[in-house]
């Protein structure tokens, strides 16, 4: 298998972007696998937050990404996100994860460099196909449904700021704000500033770049972003939206279902049809 790194620069060359969907069960892992699959998508990248992997387990995660790669022969990357701490990072690696998100971005630019760069270090170590993502900027709300959250353009990550991390860190991937927020908003509109994205990947065009907290965003916004030079979309919130409605509307419909594949495999199917949607959108030229 070709590593995730040969997938972004794939991704790049052609102008598309891989998507990065987050499970915390097993059933919506095999939804995502089997949709990306179906919509043509060459690869796709799987996802657990700190608090989805300790619900699913690190090592039961790995196996399960192990195991449908096999099943499907389709590429599968697990990707641990945002994770917070080097001690988490390095059981995720042990675990047998493909990539990491070390997210020290509220931590101050030098705190954030040390931290970053010891994970980089240790991954190279152990793998270096091993994909390493960073964060700069202050990325706001969190994978659920919000009123409002306040965003300003002293959150951007700061292009001088960019560059100086990738070279002193060496990752391979850059988490950045430019407008996204985590989470969607209902209360007002959330926007991409892409002429903000244009200028840090004028000043430092090495690392792949990534849009987190899609959800929420327009099409038209997504479709701008990896026109821009955005390699991989992360979309989680929507999934989870759409996993939650359609549990709610079997048991609205059949209130004494007890079966769990029966009440969980309607759920399963409406979170593939974002997936697929997202797919198509990630693969327009
Ligand atoms: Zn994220």
């Amino acid at each position: 298998m070709e590593s995730l790194n040969y997938y972004l620069q794939q991704a790049r060359q052609l102008h598309t972007a891989l998507g990065h969907f987050n499970f915390a069960t097993a059933d919506v892992l095999r939804g995502i696998v089997e949709a990306a699959k179906d919509a043509g998508a060459p690869a796709v990248m799987v996802g657990t937050s700190e608090g989805e992997a300790d619900f699913i387990g690190l090592k039961e995660a790995a196996a399960l990404a192990r195991a449908l790669r096999e099943e499907y022969g389709f590429p599968v990357f697990l990707n641990a996100d945002h994770f917070k701490s080097f001690d988490k990072c390095k059981e995720a690696i042990n675990a047998g994860y493909d990539s990491i998100i070390i997210d020290a971005s509220k931590l101050p630019n030098k705190e954030n460099i040390t931290l970053t760069k010891q994970v980089v270090d240790y991954c190279r170590s152990v793998n270096p196909d091993i994909s390493i993502e960073g964060e700069l900027g202050y990325l706001r709300g969190s994978s659920e449904v919000q009123a409002k959250i306040e965003i300003s353009p002293t959150d951007y990550s700061k292009p001088e700021e960019v560059a100086d991390f990738v070279s002193r860190t060496g990752v391979d991937r850059m988490a950045i704000v430019f407008g996204n927020i985590h989470g969607i908003v209902t209360d007002q509109e959330e926007k991409l500033d892409i002429e903000h994205f244009s200028k840090i990947i004028a000043v430092e065009p090495r690392p792949y770049y990534i849009l987190h907290g899609a959800s929420g965003l327009s099409d038209d916004d997504v479709r701008a972003a990896i026109k821009e030079g955005i390699t991989n979309v992360h979309f989680n919130t929507e999934l989870r939206v759409a996993y939650k409605e359609g549990i709610h509307q079997v048991f609205h419909d059949k209130p004494g279902e007890t079966t769990p594949y029966k009440y969980l495999a309607p759920a399963v199917e409406e979170v593939k049809k974002v997936v697929a949607k997202k797919i198509h959108l990630f693969m327009e030229k």
